[in-house]
């Protein structure tokens, strides 16, 4: 049986990025997946993420986001494809907000991260943003944070070319197949699939909301992850504000709403036709997701009564489409990169929380850069 450096479970997000960024160091790699990635059943669906640059969660995820840009753009220009669009990012924030958005105070230290790492921004107030887009109903109170550089990362296109890239430089990828049991030795790990049987030195497990799963039954970890099942929308626009929601003009925009227990965020319009993007996050209910998804769905009526009629001109009540999509959630609301089990050839990664993707080149650098030398450029030993 052939021996790999490194033996990837799940290739979405984390596990594709990886597989690219270990193959870049010249490592075997093995990594594989039980569905066909990209696909829809996991954390990395649904045409776009916000990639903002200047991070309230701190420095290194400013270090991060910021890393990633760059690798992100690498691809993009060997591929010759998008895989991001520059949409500019506002964020709105007022002092009646209670939210507490991964982190205290996100607004206020994004603000801080900005000017501390030199990124381009604007602070507007509410009658600018009003003037600006056309498109908010605000109170009066409220400041926005415009960032020129944030962008619409297309997650799908990401992990496709992750993968393409990772194949060309020699890592091997098994979809289709489910893995069903590691176990690890002083000499290395064993992983099992209902097709076949691997060793390698190491595993990482990017396994996304199915981490847990592995988790629990090789009791590998008893500060367990918490899955939430957000629900994303897309409304139809009146017809007299395509032109509003049309990208190039609006960014995409993340406003922390007074008097509730979660903000909204949304995406210009992209494509025409595709109705506008925008959706809250629920941390009333999580799932287990070995139950085979029990649906928590968010209703879209009372979506729109109370988030989008009270604050948006020009979104009308026609729902184009809903997608489910899964958050991992620790009780801190930290990225877990960690060594478990006995032997520490077992390597979690799980970033979610709602705001990982724009980390993930980075952070899978920085994992590489341990694997071969313990040690990477940005520290990310606070995720242990
Ligand atoms: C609704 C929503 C909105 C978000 N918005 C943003 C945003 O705006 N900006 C941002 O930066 N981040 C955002 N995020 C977070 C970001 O999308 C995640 O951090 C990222 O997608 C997580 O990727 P992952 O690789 O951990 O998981 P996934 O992409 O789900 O990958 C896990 C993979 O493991 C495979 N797998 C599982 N079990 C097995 C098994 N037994 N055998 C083989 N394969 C297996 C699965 O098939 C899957 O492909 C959002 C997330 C959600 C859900």
């Amino acid at each position: 049986m052939k021996k790999f450096d490194a033996i990837i479970i799940g290739l979405g997000a984390y596990g594709s990025s990886l597989s690219l960024a270990l193959a870049k160091e010249g490592l075997s790699v093995l990594g594989i997946d039980m569905y066909d990635p990209p696909h829809s059943y996991g954390s990395s669906h649904g045409d776009s993420r916000i990639a903002r640059l200047a991070n309230g969660e701190g420095d290194t995820y400013t270090q991060l986001a910021i890393r990633s840009r760059v690798i992100l753009r690498q691809i993009q220009r060997k591929y010759k494809t998008r895989l991001m669009y520059r949409s500019g990012g506002l964020i709105i924030s007022s002092e009646d907000v209670t939210e507490i958005n991964h982190v205290p105070n996100v607004y206020r230290n994004t603000i801080k991260m900005a000017k501390k790492y030199a990124i381009n921004h604007q602070i507007l107030s509410a009658n600018q943003i009003k003037k600006r887009y056309g498109i908010f109903n605000l109170r009066g109170n409220e400041e926005g944070y415009y960032e020129r550089d944030s962008a619409i990362y297309f997650p799908e296109q990401c992990i496709k070319y992750n993968l393409l890239y990772a194949k060309e430089l020699g890592s091997v990828h098994k979809v289709k197949e489910k893995v069903l049991k590691i176990t690890e030795n002083r000499d290395g790990v064993i992983v099992v699939t209902n097709k076949d049987r691997y060793a390698g030195n190491k595993v990482y497990l990017t396994a996304g909301a199915w981490n847990n799963s592995f988790l629990k039954k090789e009791r590998l970890l008893n500060k367990y992850i918490k899955i939430y099942q957000q629900t994303l929308f897309w409304f139809e626009l009146g017809t007299n504000f395509y032109k509003k929601y049309n990208v190039g003009r609006l960014p995409f925009f993340i406003w922390e709403l007074p008097g509730r227990h979660k903000g909204v965020y949304g995406f210009p319009l992209i494509q025409n036709g595709s109705g506008i993007k925008i959706a809250t996050e629920q941390y009333a209910k999580h799932i287990n997701i070995s139950r085979k998804l029990k649906r928590h769905n968010i209703d879209s009526k009372k979506f729109y009564d109370n988030y989008i009629k009270p604050n948006f001109f020009g979104i009308t009540p026609r729902l184009i489409k809903t997608v489910n999509c899964m958050y991992s959630v620790t009780p801190d609301n930290k990225f877990l990169v960690r060594d478990v089990g006995k032997y520490k050839k077992i390597t979690l990664v799980s970033c979610c929380s709602g705001h990982g993707f724009k980390h993930s080149y980075a952070i899978t650098e920085a994992i590489a850069q341990i694997h071969l030398s313990n040690k990477s450029d940005i520290d990310i030993s606070s995720f242990r």
